[in-house]
């Protein structure tokens, strides 16, 4: 541990914030010896504010992190680190610096309309088109990784594109490269994703479903239902091989259990009971910490509309509209008029399904059940603009600490998606993706949708000023 006499009060001072904000006093961690290293040269200085690093330790008050190119080179307190000249300064005076935000389940060609058959049907040919509006609004809301779990392949590679050669603002995005399903005929041709519905009915052709996603750029595998254990076992080999993760559905009880010990590495919802019930069976539990199975509870779409039936003004979501060409948001918002008729998640509105989350979150926290921070975002009324940190405040009513969510939020789903070495947290070496927050999310979650400034590889996509939230 290497700190100077200056930061050590300061330090003190971060332990009172902790305390006050009610989660549990955790001591400093020591700075890695080179997080203070002062460098020659940056190209971008953040500069002030409270610093939340990504790991559990403190925050850091005076925070100030350096960029040089397209990562980090020092995080620290404006004490022990200087800004070099000729950087580019953004000042988070009073503000919060922290790691871009990384949502592990979203979908880039929904952006909250209600009917899936129209939304499809209108907007197939325009998939590109769509997910740059999806990008957009992910990125200028702190969200600077983003993983489709479903997207056409084709829009997607083209997307990603657009984004890392920076023609268009958005998030990095991992891909699955649409989904993998073992249906009837007929049941292919009536979803709304047929495009981008890979079907298959042998070993073999799970086998050669995952290996052409992988070589379409897949960064992650997504399983859908009706798969054999012998099919869910090869994609989880396939997976494997290459580094990557497989998630997705589950059906029933017998269902699940069969792919937590087939490999299946991700659960997606948090539907691992029965209907409204708020008891996980124990065999599930045991079976999901036995093969370290991650869950990514996604329960701001089971609550997005029953929200929305009780604050129906939340429809004019002011974020969402902003960042949505005005003929989208025109067919998204008719679509959006009475929350209450949506089949697709009925029941939302219940208190009992509020009740059971709550239980099946706690169950799983209580287990020391891996979970993650992922929301399907875009699927109806969860919008882009705000469902990750409506998730995060979900976590924190249910039962989770602060300063765990924001961990989870950014350096655990990293290490999840195997980029732990490259992105969730503010390491010099890592790629440069932060975000300056007006507010303290360790005091309010809800103070995220307040991110002023974002950075995404080094890249300023939003500073500070009038206008920036
Ligand atoms: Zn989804």
């Amino acid at each position: 541990m290497r700190l100077s006499a200056a930061a050590i009060p300061a330090l003190c001072s971060a332990a009172v914030v902790l305390s006050l904000a009610g989660t549990t006093p955790v001591l400093a961690q020591p700075f890695d010896g080179q997080r203070d290293a002062q460098p020659e040269s940056a190209t971008l200085a953040i500069v002030g504010g409270l610093l939340i690093d990504g790991h559990e330790g403190a925050p850091l008050p005076g925070g100030i992190v350096l960029v040089d190119g397209d990562r980090i080179v020092a995080a620290g307190s404006r004490e022990t680190l200087a800004v070099p000249d000729g950087a580019e300064v953004i000042d988070a005076t009073g503000m919060t610096i922290m790691p871009g935000l990384i949502d592990v389940h979203v979908h880039l060609d929904i952006l909250g309309h209600s009917d899936y058959q129209h939304w499809h049907g209108s907007h197939r040919p325009n998939y590109p088109a769509i997910m740059e509006v999806s990008a957009r609004q992910l990125l200028m809301s702190g969200v600077t990784t983003a993983v489709d779990l479903a997207g056409n392949p084709d829009a997607l590679i083209a997307t990603k594109e657009r984004v890392e050669s920076g023609a268009i603002p958005g998030p990095r995005i991992v891909a699955s490269m649409g989904w993998i399903t073992h249906w009837t005929d007929e049941e292919v041709q009536r979803h709304h994703r047929r495009t981008h519905t890979v079907n298959v009915r042998t070993v073999e052709e799970a086998r050669a479903a995952a290996r052409t996603a992988i070589a379409q750029g897949a960064g992650i595998l997504k399983v859908h239902t009706g798969l054999t254990e012998a099919q869910l076992r090869a994609i989880a080999a396939e997976a494997d091989r290459n580094g990557l993760r497989v998630t997705g559905h589950v059906g029933d009880r017998d269902d699940l259990l069969m792919r937590i010990r087939s490999g299946q590495d991700g659960i997606e919802h948090l539907s691992l009971s029965a209907g409204d019930s708020p008891i996980i069976h124990p065999d599930v539990i045991q079976g999901l910490l036995d093969r370290r199975t991650w869950v990514v509870p996604t329960m701001i779409q089971t609550l997005a509309q029953g929200l929305t039936a009780e604050w129906p003004d939340r429809r004019d979501n002011p974020r969402a509209r902003a960042l949505t060409p005005p003929d989208l948001w025109a067919d998204i918002r008719s679509s959006i008029e009475n929350p209450r008729r949506f089949g697709y998640f009925g029941g939302g509105l219940r208190v009992s399904r509020f009740r059971a989350l709550r239980a099946k979150l706690r169950q799983l926290r209580d287990a020391g059940v891996r979970v993650l921070v992922g929301t399907d975002a875009g699927t109806p009324l969860n919008f882009h603009t705000d469902a990750t940190w409506q998730e995060m405040d979900l976590m924190v009513r249910f039962g989770f600490e602060p300063m765990e969510v924001l961990v989870t939020a950014t350096r655990r789903n990293a290490e999840y998606l195997g980029l732990g070495d490259e992105i969730g947290s503010l390491t010099p070496g890592k790629r440069a993706d932060v975000i300056v927050v007006d507010g303290n999310p360790l005091l309010s979650m809800r103070d995220l949708r307040n991110v002023v400034a974002v950075v995404r590889d080094g890249r300023v996509y939003k500073r500070p000023g009038p206008g920036a939230r």
